[in-house]
């Protein structure tokens, strides 16, 4: 009996476009004699759409776009009716989503409250992790070197914005990361180099968040590394991006030929052993399960500072976080596979 796979991609985020590359590369690398395969697209407006189990993965992103018929679609209807006999077992949801709305617990609760098993991180985890804010506390906490922060509210800003200007100047020393609190893809963050960027910046983050993180900026190489597991967490080996542009922005991302992936990053063994536990202890004191991306700067004197975590990682073959387990001896299909059998784990054990 093949298991009951549901995809659910796009998403009510401003990664709305990446998330459906992620879910055109998934649907290609799953194993159709494996899995029953029913994707569940979620337009930018949030409504879900859900069509019949595939027959064969699709080619083209085009496929994966449903429009909706319906006003509204429930979404306990969405993943009911597909139990065929009571001995079956419950399908698995593979929430590949970025952003808000199904990268940050949302989606994960509704998953929860539904008892169904799903892919990655719980509740808490995405949550915290997707708030960058919450996410630093936690790893200050835990003792996890990172760059100094300020965090805004917009209702701060908009009572006294010299006072928050000030505040952030008297914290900090150009240049700075200006970055949406609750976001990724390097959507609506900035570097400011002076005043006069800074007040553009918070702008521009404002419009994407109630609430933004101001960094310390610093001049490191930037190195990622892909941790999978529940209750035994395990490391992949590390890349290093090299940006053309002045950072790792959107562009850079997506759209830049030029963005260099060197995997493995050469760097020091013990560099290597330093980034290992930071991203062990990261994924441990976020209560992560399943999979996550941590990312690091290091510096030239050799200091490794943790930039953040992301949750559900970009995940296309050519994302840094499946190239990362390729290089460590588990190729894309694998990967899948993986995640999928450590999300059963985690909800028989709940069970
Ligand atoms: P994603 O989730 O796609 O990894 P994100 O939107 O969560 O990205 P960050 O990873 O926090 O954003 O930052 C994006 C990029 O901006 C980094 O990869 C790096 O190039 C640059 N950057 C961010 N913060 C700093 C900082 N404090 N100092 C120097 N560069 C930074
Ligand atoms: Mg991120
Ligand atoms: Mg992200
Ligand atoms: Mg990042």
């Amino acid at each position: 009996m093949k298991r009951k796979i549901f995809l659910l991609y796009g998403g009510k985020s401003a990664e709305h476009q990446v998330s459906m590359r992620t879910a055109l590369a998934v649907v290609q690398a799953l194993d159709f004699n494996k899995y029953e395969v029913t994707p569940i697209y979620i337009t930018e407006n949030g409504q879900w759409v859900k069509r019949e189990a595939l027959e064969s993965p699709v080619k083209q992103l085009n496929d994966l776009i449903v429009q909706p018929t319906k006003k509204e679609e429930n979404s306990i209807t969405l993943f009911n009716n597909s139990k065929t006999n009571d001995n079956e077992e419950p399908p698995v949801i593979f929430p590949l989503l970025h952003g808000t709305n199904g990268e940050d617990g949302t989606v994960q609760g509704l998953l929860e409250v539904l008892n169904l098993p799903y892919v990655g991180n719980g509740v808490l985890a995405s949550a915290a992790g997707m708030d960058k804010v919450i996410m630093k506390n936690i790893f200050a906490q835990a003792g996890l070197k990172q760059v100094d922060f300020v965090s805004v509210l917009r209702y701060e800003w908009e009572q006294d914005k010299e006072k928050v200007y000030q505040l952030v100047e008297e914290k900090l020393t150009y240049p700075y990361f200006v970055k949406p609190a609750n976001l990724g893809s390097s959507v609506g963050i900035n570097k400011c180099r002076d005043r006069n960027e800074l007040e553009k910046a918070f702008v521009e983050a404002f419009q994407y968040d109630r609430k933004i993180i101001v960094e310390q900026g610093i001049e490191a190489r930037e190195i990622e590394i892909g941790v999978i597991g529940n209750e035994e967490p395990k490391c992949s080996v590390v890349g290093e991006i090299v940006p053309k542009a002045e950072f790792y922005d959107y562009k850079a991302k997506y759209e830049d030929r030029d963005t260099a992936l060197i995997i493995p990053a050469d760097i020091p063994e013990d560099t290597y052993e330093t980034i290992k536990q930071m991203a062990i202890t990261a994924f441990k004191v976020l209560d992560c399960s399943g999979l996550i991306r941590a990312d690091f700067f290091v510096t030239k004197d050799g200091e490794v500072y943790i930039n953040e975590v992301n949750t559900m990682p970009g995940f296309t073959p050519v994302s840094m976080f499946p190239l990362l387990w390729k290089h460590s001896g588990v190729d894309y299909p694998q990967l899948i596979d993986r995640l999928i059998e450590l999300g059963i784990e985690r909800y028989n054990e709940k069970q």
